[in-house]
């Protein structure tokens, strides 16, 4: 594949500024761009020629077309939450990074179809909010999801706490729109729940984290609402109970388990940094806490069912205490302690952060074997473990010891995290369960293929950006 030849003059950027208008366009080195520069975790800070701010599918197309013609490399961007530095670009400016976040109309829901169409750039609280106007359900859930965009979700393939039951963004989008690297566009937006006509292209288009093109519109299923939904705040003895309990919750509430996470003691010391009023519903201290939900319809007695469940793991010695949530308020409290503790790691410091899955009869296993890992050869740095466990998906995070500067923690966490992915890999896991590959991971992701996998990943990359101008460095090498 050729490499793109940024030759961005400032008589294209002057072109990009005309077709996009004053309120389309922000000069790379305008304090204004500084929010599209940096993100979420902070550790990474990017560098753009300018920030193009589309507000329709036609200027996507135009914007794209000037690049293609003067080689200038496109990064897409959503709400920029992602957490693998796939939407930043550090070094001197040479790309242009396109932001959809004024692209976002929710375009209509088929209540008979029980679909919704949207634009890319809609924030996801938006679509959860359109569907439940309409006593439905868009149930893709996570921290982020007051800032991230759906064309973000479709482009990370993003998980969240609601997998268990709904699945992955793959397995909630119908339909998609998006700009190909030559500007023309591709539309799939059928709404059709089976269409078996060749090749799903979508499905390439989902999870390519803007390698492939700019997706500009998304159909995604909608759900009826459980309208009975029951929450639990568990302590238990050790991981291998928590799983144990997990495979009892299965078996007691079948498919209406919506979510089951886990999270280390530690981990709440973390929350209280970012909440000090968080308080744990528990008695006594458990090394462990699961926090756990099911939903269904009023003609079902969800309550009785999870009362039947926690009876048979206290019996079965899998449970130390527990508290069921007596109202939205109070599950809410329960959630919080769930995101408090992702913000409180961001505020306590720089740190390693993963994305580990194994199937889940290695979850607990590996949890021990890292832990080991880092106890007995990183003196002073301390291991946090929480995550979807349900979906075998574990966030094995380590603090660094407290004064070490920025650059010691990126130097001394790339050999830590080698050691861990190592491990992960013993157990025939992956690295990326769920926040993808971007900048940060490319290297290891290129390195875990088999030669067929990188000739495959390549073959795609340049059938639909022949002129490497999609998102460079992400994913694929530039
Ligand atoms: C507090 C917090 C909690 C999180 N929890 C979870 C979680 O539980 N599960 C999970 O999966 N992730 C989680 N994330 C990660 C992140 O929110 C997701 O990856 C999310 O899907 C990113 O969406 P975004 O709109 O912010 O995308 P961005 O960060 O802007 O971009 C991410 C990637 O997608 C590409 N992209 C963005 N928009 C488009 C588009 N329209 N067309 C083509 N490419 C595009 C970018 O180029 C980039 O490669 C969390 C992040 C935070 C900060």
């Amino acid at each position: 594949m050729p490499p793109a030849a940024p030759s961005a003059t400032s008589s294209v950027l002057e072109a990009l500024r005309s077709v996009l208008g004053a309120a389309g366009f922000i000069d790379g080195t305008a304090p204004e761009a500084e929010r599209y520069l940096r993100d979420w975790t902070d550790d990474y800070q990017g560098a753009a020629l300018a920030v193009l701010r589309p507000r329709s599918v036609e200027e996507v197309q135009a914007l794209v077309r000037i690049c293609a013609k003067h080689r200038v490399p496109i990064v897409p961007q959503g709400g920029n939450t992602g957490l693998v530095a796939g939407a930043i670009v550090d070094g001197p400016p040479s790309v242009v990074v396109v932001s959809l976040e004024r692209l976002n109309r929710i375009r209509g829901i088929d209540a008979v179809n029980f679909t919704l169409r949207v634009d890319a750039g809609a924030v996801l609280q938006a679509l959860k909010d359109a569907a439940e106007s309409e006593d439905m359900l868009f149930p893709l859930a996570l921290g982020a999801q007051g800032s991230c965009q759906i064309g973000g979700n479709v482009a990370t393939n993003a998980g969240g706490i609601n997998v268990l039951r709904y699945g992955m963004t793959r397995d909630l989008v119908l339909g998609l729109e998006a700009v190909l690297p030559d500007g023309s566009l591709w539309e799939g937006m059928t709404g059709l729940r089976k269409d078996n006509r060749g090749y799903d292209l979508k499905q390439l288009l989902i999870g390519s984290e803007g390698t492939l093109g700019i997706v500009t519109g998304v159909e995604v299923k909608l759900f009826p609402r459980p309208a009975n939904v029951e929450t639990a705040y568990l302590g238990v003895g050790s991981f291998a109970d928590a799983m144990a309990l997990f495979g009892m919750a299965r078996r007691v509430c079948s498919d209406l388990l919506t979510a089951f996470e886990v999270i280390g003691s530690e981990c709440i010391a973390l929350a209280t940094l970012s909440n000090p009023e968080t308080r744990v519903p528990l008695e006594g201290e458990w090394p462990v806490h699961v926090l756990m939900e099911l939903g269904c319809s009023s003609a079902i007695d969800g309550r009785a069912l999870i009362e039947a469940l926690l009876g048979e793991a206290f019996e079965a010695g899998l449970l130390g205490d527990g508290t069921i949530a007596q109202s939205r308020a109070h599950a809410r409290a329960f959630w919080a302690i769930r995101e408090d503790l992702v913000e409180g790691q961001a505020k306590r410091s720089r740190h390693i952060r993963t994305d580990l899955s194994v199937r889940l009869s290695d979850v607990a296993r590996m949890i021990e074997s890292a832990r080991t890992y880092v106890l007995s050869n990183w003196p002073g740095w301390e291991p946090v473990a929480y995550g979807h466990a349900g979906d075998g998906n574990i966030h094995f995070n380590v603090m660094p010891p407290t004064g070490l500067s920025a650059g010691e923690v990126r130097e001394r966490g790339t050999e830590l995290l080698d050691g861990l992915y190592g491990l992960v890999r013993g157990f025939g896991g992956s690295f990326s369960a769920e926040h993808g590959v971007g900048r940060s991971r490319r290297a290891v992701y290129w390195e875990w293929l088999t030669p067929e996998q990188q000739k495959t990943a390549a073959a795609v990359k340049a059938a639909f950006d022949p002129l490497g101008i999609m998102n460079p460095g992400c994913l694929v090498s530039d």
